[in-house]
């Protein structure tokens, strides 16, 4: 039997490789950025989503110098309709503080400075694969409503805002599996997974 993809996510977000090794660890052999290299700052001065999920995954496939890895990065955030779609991609540092609670506390402003207790709004997940055989992306959404009172702790960041469409509840409430089935992530690492499996074969 051939050996399994080796795959590293570049990324230190826990959260987010939680969630990529769920949806692909059975297939392939995932391994997070620190176990295969010392994590270095990688400035995302992309103008897309698409962008700087590329920089992320050509950065350390060039650091690594290892062809039999794959990298693959993510690259997310939530678009606010009432607010113009920020904070998009500046969703990570959209406060000062640039952590879960702050940024929630802004986008809650930022609703409230605008009369809105509510707007609908869009995660997108851009993912990038780099490999010998050159580099990819894909992209997947999940669209709602965000609210302006944080409810429930599951998932992270920008969740305990967001209710997607047909549910009642905010991803901080839902069951992680619901969100596993139905988030711009899953969507993207789908998407992705085609990609995948045509590497693996060249492999
Ligand atoms: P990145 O690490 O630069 O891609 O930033 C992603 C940021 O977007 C995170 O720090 C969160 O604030 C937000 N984000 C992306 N995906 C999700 C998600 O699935 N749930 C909640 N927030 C998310």
């Amino acid at each position: 039997m051939k050996n399994k993809l080796k795959i590293v996510v570049a990324s230190s977000n826990l959260h987010k490789i939680a969630e990529i090794k769920k949806i692909l660890n059975n297939t392939y052999e995932i391994y997070a950025l620190d176990e295969v290299i010392k994590p270095f700052e990688i400035i995302e001065d992309g103008k897309s989503f698409k962008e700087n999920a590329l920089i992320k995954s050509t950065t350390i496939f060039n650091a690594l110098k290892k062809d039999d890895f794959i990298i693959l990065s993510d690259d997310s955030g939530i678009s606010v309709e009432a607010l113009d779609n920020a904070p998009g991609i500046f969703s990570a540092r959209y406060s000062k503080k640039a952590n879960d609670i702050a940024n929630n506390q802004k986008l809650i402003r930022k609703l409230h400075e605008k009369n809105l207790t509510q707007s609908k709004a869009f995660y997108t997940a851009a993912i990038a694969i780099s490999s010998k055989y050159g580099n990819f992306y894909t992209h997947g959404y999940m669209h709602g409503l965000v609210i302006d009172t944080p409810k429930g702790s599951n998932g992270f960041g920008y969740d305990p805002l967001f209710i997607p469409n047909n549910f009642t509840q905010t991803l901080g409430e839902l069951d992680e599996q619901i969100k596993l089935q139905i988030s711009h992530r899953t969507k993207a690492l789908k998407l992705a997974n085609y990609i995948l499996r045509l590497l693996e074969k060249l492999n």
